[in-house]
């Protein structure tokens, strides 16, 4: 592990090495500390934005096209608090509940499993659910984490409400606000268009529906779908990838795996990397996933039991298996 100062002072960049655009940077390193990846666009956007901050001009004021354009970052950053299924993180072995941070601003999912990958002193104010198994929603964690607002489906709403009522009293902290969403009805969360759509997932409470995630930021389009068999085509035909190809479809995605058996009984509600690869390959081959060259599909929710170590590290291309703690910025295609 090398620590690497460049550019100017609280600009840093940890780095083992494998540092790509699209690829890994610090997988499952450094857990808990505040891993900060600057592109050339970033740097040059905040560089300029700080010397007109000090000349007493803001970016919305007179500021020349050109700059404006640099200031503007499009990609998305995602970092994978934990990429595994129920089991969890026991004794420091496997991998912690599946968990995303975006862009340093909002979490999908969270216990206390993998409260520890928050990089420290950030302080997520919002939280989104994909459903209520207790390896996803934990309201204590995200108290802790010092959420206070709380985006779900409407499907659960109640159940959520009262869960986080409960939390609150308990630690002695405001009540968060808890939103209630719908299938895809858009959320802005800063320059993050995230919407909800359905999941192939059933919970033990008939009427709730689970839900994945289209993340959108510029031209970057990212679904990131957990827990789920397969992409629901009501889903699918919401972000333009089924037959009827209403839209552009996505840029990248992010997908659970939580067995390697495609015979594995679970298949009524978990994929495998069967089901990703399938997925992938004919999202591939029908131009309805256009990657910028180099990047890869990760899975996650993978199950330590339902995976070797070989297997994982021979995935067919471009799809990688995530790690705890790794970073990712998708760019636009
Ligand atoms: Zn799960
Ligand atoms: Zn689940």
């Amino acid at each position: 592990m090398q620590k690497y100062r460049i550019f100017a002072p609280g600009i840093e960049v940890w780095c083992n090495g494998s540092t790509t655009d699209f690829g890994s940077v610090c997988p499952g390193s450094n857990p808990g500390t505040s891993t900060i990846i600057m592109d050339r666009r970033t740097f040059i956007g905040i560089g300029a934005a700080s010397a007109l901050a000090a000349a007493g001009t803001t970016l919305e004021g007179k500021v020349p096209t050109a700059i404006k354009d640099l200031a503007k970052d499009n990609s998305l950053k995602i970092k994978f608090l934990g990429t595994g299924a129920a089991s969890g993180r026991k004794n420091g072995k496997g991998r912690r509940h599946s968990s995303i941070l975006v862009d340093n601003s909002f979490l999908i999912d969270l216990t206390d499993n993998s409260l520890d990958m928050i990089p420290e002193g950030l302080h997520p104010g919002t939280i989104f659910y994909t459903h209520s198994h207790p390896d996803h929603f934990q309201p204590s964690a995200a108290l802790k984490a010092g959420v206070q607002k709380v985006y779900l489906s409407h499907s659960w709403y109640d159940v959520a409400a009262k869960a986080y009522k409960e939390a609150s009293k308990e630690l002695g902290v405001k009540m968060p606000e808890i939103v209630p969403t719908y299938f895809g009805q858009e959320v802005q969360v800063g320059e993050v268009t995230v919407t909800p759509l359905i999941a192939n997932h059933p919970t033990s409470n008939v009427m709730e529906e689970s839900q994945i995630y289209l993340l959108s930021k510029g031209g970057v389009r990212l679904l990131y779908a957990t827990d789920t068999a397969g992409i629901p085509g009501r889903s699918a035909r919401r972000i333009g990838i089924d037959a009827h190809r209403e839209g552009y479809g996505i840029t990248a995605l992010i997908m659970e795996a939580t067995m390697a058996d495609p015979d594995d009984f679970r298949l009524y509600c978990h994929s495998s990397t069967a089901t990703v690869a399938n997925t992938v390959r004919v999202l591939l081959k029908t131009d309805r996933l256009h990657m910028p060259a180099g990047q890869k599909v990760y899975i996650t929710h993978m199950a330590g039991s339902l995976h070797t170590a070989a297997e994982l590290s021979s995935l067919p291309d471009p799809i990688v298996a995530a790690e705890d703690g790794l970073e990712v910025i998708f760019r636009e295609p």
